[in-house]
């Protein structure tokens, strides 16, 4: 079975019996399995999908009001949010550096890395992002948060997801500002221009921006009504250097060249730049591993504009103190998941970091952990209500996952390390995988 396009037959009357079909009817369809789960409504056992063109026609029981390809033992989700990745990594096999480095080896080896490759070769980076999408479809991932070094290859990916491209800002030095701003403005240009991606500003982390590249990247996020997402309290060093100039964040930055101490004064904390943060429409903090509880609060009582992306598997390569789940969520703030990069972690499989987050926090119930992968990181990335969810007029993004045979619990993929992405399905259209379990369709 191919384009799900092809697939015609919806039991109209236009659609019955005949061959080729024109018209709207004839890009009617409808996915039956045992379990659909809309995410925002509960679960349905032996539901439909059905589809008209790139849109989400009907969600519920099969009534049998639609000729449907049965699933058979399958759930169908909608497509997944990868609130966090940089995809200029995804060429990597294997993650940079050792599980449990220190941060600021790993960085020094990021540095290389990028020093090594980029400039020479800007075909390289490319061809990485196109491999990163390609994989993130395969694995069900239909919205993404990516971090862009460069100039977005746009025109060059034939797939593309919904989503955001954060153009990273770096720069601590104070004269690196205007050329950065510059980069900024050009890239918040190129997202207005009808692309399929939205714009946004990712000023990297503390301990790389200088405080004014900061402040005036909120100032064109504010203008350009574009979300912004910084990566913060994501190692105990960044505390340290932020609140007293100590610790291996000074090496590091002078063997780069670019400590500047006095862009950033002695004695401050996340506190300081959520602050300035909160002044974005929408901002995304990446990671937040050491936030204080002060802090998590102060992203509770802003969740409809900020939040907070966890990286799960990311954590773990880093070996970082159990992450203050459990609390964020008792807060109220909005959590999404991300997968980071393959420079820290294996592939950009959401599911698996699902699946992690369940192994290491089994007191969150399944049905959050879903709306972390789907509706939070929707709202995270401010795409609109009707991503991260099934639901009737919204964007057909869904996946099909396998479901271990005879399951009655609708979350038993969620707890299986190996439970695959059969199919993607991405505005209405077949992008990866193939609904090989059909058994008594097409007719
Ligand atoms: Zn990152």
């Amino acid at each position: 079975m191919g384009n799900p396009r092809e697939a015609r037959g919806d039991g109209s009357p236009a659609a019955k019996g005949s061959g080729m079909v024109s018209g709207p009817a004839s890009d009617v369809y409808a996915l039956r399995a045992r379990w659909v789960l809309p995410v925002l409504s509960p679960p349905i056992r032996d539901g439909i999908v059905a589809i008209a063109g790139s849109q989400i026609l009907d969600v519920g029981a099969d009534r049998g009001e639609y000729r449907s390809i049965d699933l058979g033992e399958a759930a169908i989700l909608p497509g997944l949010v990868n609130s966090h990745t940089h995809l200029e990594f995804s060429d990597l096999e294997v993650p940079l550096g050792r599980p449990g480095m220190p941060f600021t080896e790993w960085i020094a080896a990021v540095v290389q890395h990028r020093r090594q490759h980029d400039p020479e070769d800007p075909q390289r980076m490319v061809a990485a992002i196109r491999r990163g999408i390609a994989e993130s479809l395969r694995l069900g991932v239909t919205t993404l948060g990516e971090i862009a070094t460069g100039p977005w290859p746009g025109d060059r990916i034939s797939e593309q997801p919904n989503g955001v491209v954060f153009r990273e800002l770096l720069g601590l030095p104070s004269e690196r500002i205007e050329s950065q701003i510059d980069l900024a403005q050009a890239h918040l240009k190129l997202g207005r221009s009808g692309e399929a991606w939205r714009a946004g500003l990712s000023p990297h982390a503390p301990y790389s921006v200088h405080p004014e590249l900061l402040s005036r990247s909120v100032d064109l996020a504010r203008r350009g009504d574009a979300p912004l997402a910084m990566h913060l309290a994501e190692t105990r060093e960044e505390l340290q250097l932020l609140a007293s100039h100590d610790g291996p964040f000074v090496p590091l930055l002078r063997q780069l060249g670019v400590w500047e101490p006095d862009a950033l004064p002695i004695g401050r904390r996340p506190m300081d730049y959520l602050k300035i943060l909160a002044r974005a429409p929408r901002a995304l903090v990446i990671h937040g591993n050491y936030l204080a509880d002060d802090e998590i609060r102060f992203l509770g009582d802003r969740a409809d504009r900020m939040s907070v992306v966890y990286c799960p598997r990311t954590h773990r390569y880093f070996g970082h103190e159990p992450y203050p789940l459990t609390r964020m969520m008792a807060a109220g703030v909005c959590v999404a998941l991300g997968t980071d990069s393959r420079s820290s972690s294996p592939d950009l499989s959401l599911l698996a970091e699902m699946h992690q987050v369940a192994e290491e926090h089994s007191e969150i119930a399944p049905d959050r952990i879903l709306r972390m992968a789907t509706v939070q990181g929707a709202r995270a990335l401010g795409c609109g209500p009707t991503i991260g969810t099934l639901d009737v007029c919204g964007p057909a993004d869904l996946i099909v996952v396998e479901l271990p045979t005879g399951q009655r619990d609708p979350y038993s993929w969620l707890f299986d390390a190996s439970t695959r992405v059969l199919a993607t399905i991405c505005r209405g259209r077949l992008v990866a995988g193939s609904f090989n379990r059909n058994a008594d369709f097409p007719p």
